[in-house]
């Protein structure tokens, strides 16, 4: 381990002895009786040296081997070190290009997860997770790219015929690809997310894709705001694979839930207990799933609860794969353009779905109605 004081931590003199590192409140540690002799150490825990040589070169400014140590211990104690081997290990699992966009979102691992080490382990968790996002339109498109742009090892959005001018959005595909194919302009989003530079084309490899660690559905309609893609639930919930909803439907963004098959509740759940709310729900859902007379013309999607919605999912994921539980796990967050609120709405489990007490119930746990 080769330790390293935060880079992403400030450093406050509080008064003339008395450091702070940080500045959020209540992460924010300090440290008293700083003199010249500590000050001149604490420059030296950058990354570059290992604990024995940090020691040997804290003596040479005259402090003792024993204070030294207690130094670094003290700092590990209160979570403001980091290894920086492990952290420069990780990262060069990536092109040289990515290494650098990733540097603030490293920075910002090593404060969420604090123990020295720690965000260089869940960067490797994302090294390794293939996401797939169903839909490429304002949502979908750009919960790739944040997707592509926050480490994850693989990223594929896919979809189906040509860009048209509603699926444009900041952070999404540009209006120039309009009329391309929304496959291509998606797979070339993600691309230059990750810094490689315009014009290189994307290679496809060579090998059929592993099943994805987690997909996103993310419609262009914000059906999935309602129902999810009913065939896309069954199939995932078959395959044990979790799997996000998310979506704009009139003036309402969601995300959620954030289905772990056999282990929290599901689209189908969700379903079920709207059925209870409003017992015309499954007729109405029938004519909205058919794309019948009944679909909104022209579908609403405020372009700032749009780029809100696909960060808020892509964070989602994020933390889920990072191995924290987000809140649309049994639940989901609701956005509104009306007055810019997020709120979280619970979701149990429905006693009509099973998905919990069978965790892989072909044809039951995807039962719309
Ligand atoms: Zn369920």
């Amino acid at each position: 381990m080769r330790p390293v004081i935060k880079p992403a931590l400030s450093r406050l003199w509080r008064e003339k002895q008395t450091l702070q590192f940080g500045t959020v409140r209540r992460h924010a540690r300090l440290i008293e009786g700083v003199d010249r002799r500590l000050s001149g150490f604490l420059e030296l825990v950058d990354g570059s040296r290992d604990g024995p040589a940090l020691v040997a070169a804290g003596q040479k400014l005259g402090l003792s081997a024993e204070y030294c140590q207690a130094v670094l211990d003290s700092l590990g104690g209160s979570e403001l070190l980091d290894d920086a081997q492990a952290l420069r290990d990780v990262l060069e699992l990536y092109p040289p290009a990515r290494r650098d966009l990733l540097g603030p979102d490293v920075s910002s691992l090593s404060l969420v997860h604090p123990a020295p080490g720690e965000a260089a382990t869940v960067l490797h968790g994302r090294v390794r997770a293939r996401v797939e996002v169903r839909g490429a339109g304002r949502i979908g498109a750009a919960v790739g790219a944040a997707l592509a742009a926050g480490g994850i090892g693989e990223v594929a959005v896919l979809d189906r015929g040509r860009v048209a001018a509603r699926d444009c959005a900041p952070g999404g595909l540009p209006p120039g690809d309009i009329g391309r194919l929304r496959s291509t302009a998606a797979r070339e989003l993600v691309h230059r997310a990750t810094g490689a530079p315009v014009g290189e084309r994307y290679r496809r490899p060579p090998t059929a894709p592993p099943p994805p660690t987690l997909v996103v559905l993310a419609p262009r309609d914000g059906s999935a705001a309602y129902t999810g893609a009913a065939v896309d639930a069954q199939e995932l919930m078959r395959a044990g694979i979790p799997h996000l909803y998310t979506g704009v439907l009139e003036h309402l963004g969601v995300v959620g839930p954030l289905v772990v098959p056999g282990a929290s509740a599901c689209g189908s759940c969700a379903t079920l207990a709207r059925r209870d709310e409003d017992e015309a729900w499954p007729r109405l859902l029938a004519q909205l799933i058919d794309e019948g007379p009944g679909r909104a013309r022209l579908p609403a999607c405020d372009g700032a609860v749009a780029a809100s919605v696909a960060g808020l999912a892509a964070l989602h994921v994020q933390l889920y794969l990072d191995g924290v539980l987000p809140p649309s796990v049994d639940g989901w967050c609701e956005l509104s353009a009306a007055d810019g609120m997020v709120r979280r709405l619970r979701l149990r489990s429905h006693p009509d779905c099973g998905c919990l007490w069978q965790s892989v119930t072909p044809g039951r746990a995807g039962t719309m109605a």
